[in-house]
């Protein structure tokens, strides 16, 4: 008898009739003999109303009450789910994240997961094969509510997954699987049998928002294998799993895309020792992260400073650093929110040389200026106009051969 966690997201219980179309489809699968344990996220949308009703009160909720309300929508989820099985006859249970002890830290709006005590989940399916919980919510140490940040019932899932050993992870959504683009932007994206951990790793923090990328940091460190696949179809999706040898073989695996940073650029900062750490330590007490980082060398003793962090963080980023660069002596500070970042990934490119030259290559051709370029053993990331993010990635795909045959 297998354990098998799904996951199915807010477009695929976004309706009653979805909600129980999945009923249906669970209830076919526990027929089957196994156990199953259904995390949901909110309906669609929902999550976004409700963070709106909170800023008609004020700009700046307080995150611990946030938290409350944005943890109701998954609440909804689960409890018609629940009464969707049982309307057809079978059982099945709903337990919230503080009732399947989902343990977190606490920060409130981004909470990490640090244990998951599995007691109150056995018991109940050991009582009903279908055990539903609420997906990105948690609860910490003072009992407090807590959320994982958007998109977290992709982690939640793994999570459990994780925990329970379960045999499979599957992440329900609507697309059909992880593809070498955004399929919703590529329209002859092809989509993916396998990719490896690190790959996937790389996709979901570049922008592919097809899983969350903590729910990948956690299934590459307890080895659970994750099968990302459509709510609407039978056909298999993409495996998510460990790297294996014949991985290698392909040179660049897929084209990510993101607008949610910001570029900021300090100029003429005097050249010496402690510049960095002045102009980074009140940035990261805030909790901003920052992104890439480039800094100019200059004869004259006289240096400028570009970094990004991401869009929501770009105000108060600002606020900060033109404090700090009248300290320091720096002329001006300029920042780019139109800005996005297109990447390439592939395990094949540590072996290979002349993928970055492709790169450049190919936005050249289209006249598409690069302002920043990081790179890592298995990716290659350029920030450009966000006008331009489409073409890129739809001629990056192009020229990398990517594509299904049109
Ligand atoms: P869910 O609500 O099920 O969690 P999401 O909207 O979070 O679904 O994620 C699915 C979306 O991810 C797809 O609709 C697709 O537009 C987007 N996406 C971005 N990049 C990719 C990719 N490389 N492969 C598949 N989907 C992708
Ligand atoms: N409902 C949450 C969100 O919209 C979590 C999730 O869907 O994974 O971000
Ligand atoms: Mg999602």
């Amino acid at each position: 008898m297998a354990l098998i966690v799904q996951k199915y997201g807010g477009t695929s219980v976004g309706s009653i009739e979805k909600i129980m179309a999945v009923a249906k489809k669970v209830i076919e699968l526990s027929k089957k003999g196994d156990r199953l344990l259904v995390v949901l996220s909110a309906m669609a949308g929902q999550t976004d109303a409700l963070i709106n009703l909170s800023r008609q009160i004020t700009e700046i909720p307080d995150p611990r009450e946030l938290d409350v309300l944005m943890s109701t929508g998954e609440q909804v989820s689960i409890s018609l789910f629940a009464l969707a099985v049982k309307s057809l006859g079978y059982n099945c249970c709903s337990l919230l994240g503080f009732q399947a002890s989902i343990c977190t830290d606490q920060t409130y709006g981004k909470a990490r997961i640090k244990q998951i005590y599995t007691d109150r989940i056995m018991e109940e399916l050991e009582k009903n094969s279908i055990v539903t919980i609420a997906g990105f919510q948690g609860i910490d140490e003072g009992k407090n509510i807590t959320t994982l940040g958007r998109g977290g019932s992709d982690t939640t899932a793994v999570a459990l997954a994780a925990a329970l050993k379960a045999d499979v992870c599957e992440i329900y959504t609507d697309v059909e699987g992880v593809y070498s683009a955004d399929p919703n932007l590529c329209a002859n994206a092809k989509k993916l049998d396998k990719i490896s951990y690190d790959e996937m790793l790389e996709f979901a923090s570049l922008g592919a928002k097809v899983l969350d990328v903590r729910s990948v940091e956690f299934a590459k460190k307890f080895n659970v294998p994750i099968h990302v696949r459509s709510s609407f179809t039978e056909n298999g999706g993409t495996m998510v799993v460990a790297e294996s040898k014949e991985m290698e073989k392909i040179l660049v695996s897929g084209v990510v895309s993101d607008k949610n940073e910001a570029r900021i650029t300090i100029l003429k900062i005097p050249d010496k020792p402690g510049i960095a750490f002045a102009i980074f330590d009140p940035i990261f007490r805030a909790n901003i992260v920052v992104d890439m980082i480039i800094q100019n060398t200059s004869a004259d003793g006289i240096t400028d400073l570009t970094f990004t962090v991401p869009k929501p963080d770009f105000q108060k980023t600002m606020g900060l650093v033109k404090d700090i660069a009248k300290k320091i002596g720096a002329s001006d500070v300029i920042g780019d929110e139109d800005i996005a970042k297109v990447s390439i990934i592939g395990l094949g490119m540590r072996n290979h040389a002349g993928i970055a030259y492709k790169m450049f290559q190919t936005l050249a051709k289209e006249n598409i200026n690069i302002s920043l370029i990081s790179t890592s053993e298995i990716k290659i990331s350029c920030i450009i106009k966000e006008k331009y993010t489409e073409l890129a990635i739809r001629a990056l795909h192009d020229s990398f051969g990517l594509g299904n045959e049109k």
